[in-house]
């Protein structure tokens, strides 16, 4: 039968992409329910579901920070069921620590990882009376590895794998799967939000040496990753169809090939310093070793062809 798929965060990237993804599914295996916090923004989803507007996709309203917001969303399914969750709703955050609030910190836990809780304290007791469903959450490739002036944005992706690993397990019991999904760089509005901010960022309330390092080396970097490994939105949005479509899900899945070297650091030395001295020397010891790693992922990606 077809299955119900409730995405949240719809009105633009990933979520969108995903949303238009399954309600144009040749093979009609799912009925889609978008939603968005805005309905105001729904212009472009819209455009983006064409035909299937209103036949397998429905746009609904859901604030992924308010609980009421999400109750009312999933009453008003029939049955309020919801055989797979897409937990997509996101904020981003860069930039030196010292000139973040610690209510913007708050802010951006509340989305990324409080909206997670909130919307699996909604639907999984459904999903376990009905012993089936599945739980697929946007985590990123920052859920795994830290990144410099991304402290923040990392923490509330480790919050969500954590969250997620931990639930898989009772999940697993009553027939329940559990996927992170995590890309790398993906080209949305997301990263154009994130550069925006930056480049206005009141950097007063950090030391100049911080400040030039965000501004002159992390920034021009950091743009150079997106231009040459970043995925577009509908590539994820394809793995992550796979992925709901597997009859064995895997917990990760990382939807960009071309990073995977900068995450296996991790597992090749538990200790950590393996992963730690790579990101130092790549960020400050010279731009050649950073250069070098461009170079040598150009040349997989030649190599591997387009996934
Ligand atoms: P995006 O900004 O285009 O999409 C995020 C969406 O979430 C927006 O439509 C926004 O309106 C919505 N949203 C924010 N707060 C919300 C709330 N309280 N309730 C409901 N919706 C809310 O960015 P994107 O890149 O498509 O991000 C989607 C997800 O992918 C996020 O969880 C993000 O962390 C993750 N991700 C993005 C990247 C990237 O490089 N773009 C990489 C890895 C992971």
């Amino acid at each position: 039968g077809t299955r119900r798929v409730l995405v949240t965060g719809c009105s633009s990237g990933i979520g969108l992409a995903v949303a238009a993804r399954l309600a144009k599914d040749e093979l009609r295996r799912f009925k889609v329910v978008a939603t968005m916090r805005d309905l105001g923004k729904r212009g472009p989803l819209e455009k983006a579901a064409g035909d299937s507007l209103n036949k397998t996709l429905e746009i609904k309203q859901l604030d992924a920070c308010s609980e009421s917001s999400i109750r009312e969303c999933v009453n008003s399914l029939p049955d309020r069921r919801v055989d797979v969750l897409v937990n997509n709703a996101g904020l981003g955050m860069i930039g030196p620590l010292e000139c973040q609030s610690i209510d913007a910190m708050k802010e951006l836990f509340d989305t990324n990882f409080f909206g997670l809780a909130r919307l699996v304290k909604e639907v999984l007791p459904d999903m376990k009376r009905r012993q089936s469903g599945h739980i697929v959450v946007m985590s990123s490739v920052m859920g795994t590895q830290g990144l410099l002036f991304n402290d923040v944005y990392s923490a509330s992706k480790f919050a969500v794998e954590g969250f997620c690993e931990s639930l898989a397990v009772q999940a697993l019991k009553f027939n329940i799967k559990t996927t992170l999904v995590e890309p790398g760089p993906v080209v949305t509005e997301f990263e154009r939000k994130v550069y925006e901010d930056a480049e206005s960022m009141d950097l007063s309330g950090t030391d100049k040496e911080t400040a030039k390092i965000f501004r002159e080396m992390y920034l021009p970097y950091s743009k150079k990753i997106f231009a040459s490994l970043g995925q577009i939105p509908e590539e994820v949005a394809e793995q992550t169809v796979k992925v709901i479509t597997d009859k064995e899900p895997p917990l990760r899945h990382q939807t960009n090939r071309l990073y995977m070297p900068m995450t296996a650091l991790k597992h090749a030395d538990p200790t950590g310093r393996l992963p730690l001295d790579s990101f130092y020397k790549m960020t400050f010891k010279h731009d050649k070793v950073f250069n070098a790693t461009l170079a040598m992922l150009h040349l997989l990606k030649r190599i591997g062809g387009k996934k």
